[in-house]
């Protein structure tokens, strides 16, 4: 009781005013699952400006959100919108997720892959978000490829292919379309909180089973320094499963562009190329990653009593077709023109192309591998603006790996950009972002380290934020 004899549990409750949550998180106070509904709600329906979105993002990514904000803001983001039900299709439901990396393809091989083994892949996606690409920008490199699909397109083309790779829309996941285009616009990308609730509104409303995310760590990710990335797991896990998804975190080395190439149509290209069974040595990271992923879904989703026989399995869909099978059938279903696959190189028609040789002889021992990607985004494959086009044929081709000994004057990256104009900043992004030396670098694990829900509840009780 109060002094005016009102029970504070039974008060009325106040109207929101967005001025007020913009100060409390400015003020470094925790906003509570009602205010932080009201944002994720104004953000979906349009009712809050784009101004105080974006001032509430930027104290939110100065002052950081508590778990509790966390949780609140991944709930009501996914329910923001409707949601996709697998239950019809009879099948368990899987997915993977990364945190974002440069030349990061995995999903156009992952998704086939456990579609072939008899799972369902459902996966909401991003557009290119800061100096990272963006899976539906990617396929939209593909002639008449739609990836804003109604929920039953979505359900008919998971029933006919076992997989669909589509957008969020007005109606799905709205609050996430709304604040990961403005994340892009204003600096706020990097948060562990922001990053949680954006990725799993999308896989929660999504209806999965099991989840598998791939945490990216080093020069290229996000969050750069393993502690950071090893919370940014063990948060993405304990939220996921809170809500009743089972799911896995594997920390992965960003230190470079996973694969050779980083744009938009090339690495469709390059993942195509996995498909059909070709092994160039360049892309061996990108196909060794996909298969543990993979292998993780399969074991996750009940069809592999191992992670270790889930990656036999997936080893076993990429090599006989029946993934590469599932990727066209797909591509078909949401009105892309498989043709161009036929002669990618055809396809393949930049504004203009140039080659960086290297400078020096020795070994290519590091990689500022978010600049590297920046210099990507600049070739014309990214945006400056939101809603704005990409240039689908735009990006880098990068033929020398992280340890490599390269001599000078070998061609160690092939630019393609939109206009000759475009080339020369991208090009002093690559000289600065690359250092050649006299000593090789130490090797680093694919994978560092895996998070289950017990190892991520233990390490966010111990973590000290
Ligand atoms: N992928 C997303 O969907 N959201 C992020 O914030 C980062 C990566």
């Amino acid at each position: 009781m109060t002094q005016s004899g009102v029970n504070p549990a039974e008060a009325p409750l106040h109207p929101l005013h967005v001025i007020d949550l913009i100060r409390k998180k400015r003020d470094g106070l925790a906003l509570d699952p009602r205010e932080i509904a009201f944002l994720a709600n104004g953000a979906a329906d349009g009712s809050i400006p784009l101004e105080q979105l974006s001032a509430w993002l930027m104290a939110a990514w100065l002052n950081g959100l508590s778990l509790d904000e966390t949780r609140a803001l991944t709930l009501s983001m996914r329910d923001s919108g409707d949601k996709f039900s697998p239950a019809r299709l009879n099948k368990v439901a899987v997915d993977k997720h990364s945190t974002g990396g440069v030349g990061d393809k995995t999903s156009f091989l992952i998704a086939p892959i456990a579609a072939a083994c008899g799972l369902a892949v459902p996966m909401i996606s991003g557009r290119a978000l800061g100096h990272t690409g963006g899976t539906l920008d990617k396929l939209e490199s593909i002639p008449g490829f739609r990836t804003a699909l109604t929920l039953s397109e979505f359900e008919t083309v998971l029933q006919r292919c076992g997989a669909s790779i589509v957008s969020q829309t007005p109606t799905l996941v709205p609050a996430d379309r709304v604040l990961y285009a403005l994340r892009d616009r204003t600096g706020t990308v990097e948060s562990p909180g922001l990053i949680c609730a954006s990725i799993l509104s999308k896989k929660l409303a999504a209806g999965l089973d099991a989840l598998v995310l791939d945490v990216k760590t080093g020069s290229g990710a996000f969050l750069r320094n393993q502690s950071d990335s090893e919370y940014l797991a063990a948060l993405m896990v304990a939220t996921a499963e809170a809500a009743g998804t089972r799911t896995v975190a594997l920390l992965t080395d960003m230190g470079q562009p996973l694969g050779h190439a980083a744009g938009n149509w090339i690495e469709l290209v390059e993942s195509v190329d996995l498909l059909r069974g070709q092994r160039p040595p360049q892309s061996e990271d990108l196909r060794e990653l996909s298969l543990i992923l993979a292998g993780w879904m399969i074991h996750l989703g009940g069809k592999a009593a191992t992670p270790e026989q889930g990656h036999q399995l997936a080893e076993a869909a990429l090599e006989d077709g029946s993934a590469l099978a599932v990727f066209f059938k797909m591509i078909e279903a949401q009105d892309g023109d498989i043709s161009v696959f036929a002669d990618p190189t055809t396809f393949h028609n930049p504004g203009a192309t140039q080659i960086l040789r290297a400078w020096a002889t020795g070994y290519i021992s590091a990689m500022d591998t978010t600049k590297l990607g920046w210099a990507v985004q600049r070739t014309g494959a990214g945006r400056e603006k939101a809603g704005e086009p990409v240039d689908p044929h735009a990006g880098i081709e990068f033929h020398a790996r992280r340890g490599a000994h390269i001599e000078a004057g070998q061609p160690i990256a092939t630019l393609y950009a939109t206009t000759p104009d475009l080339l020369p900043e991208p090009i002093a992004l690559l000289q600065q972002a690359i250092t050649i030396s006299q000593t090789p670098p130490v090797a680093v694990p694919m994978v560092s380290r895996i998070f289950t829900r017990e190892t991520a509840e233990t390490h966010l009780q111990n973590a000290v934020r």
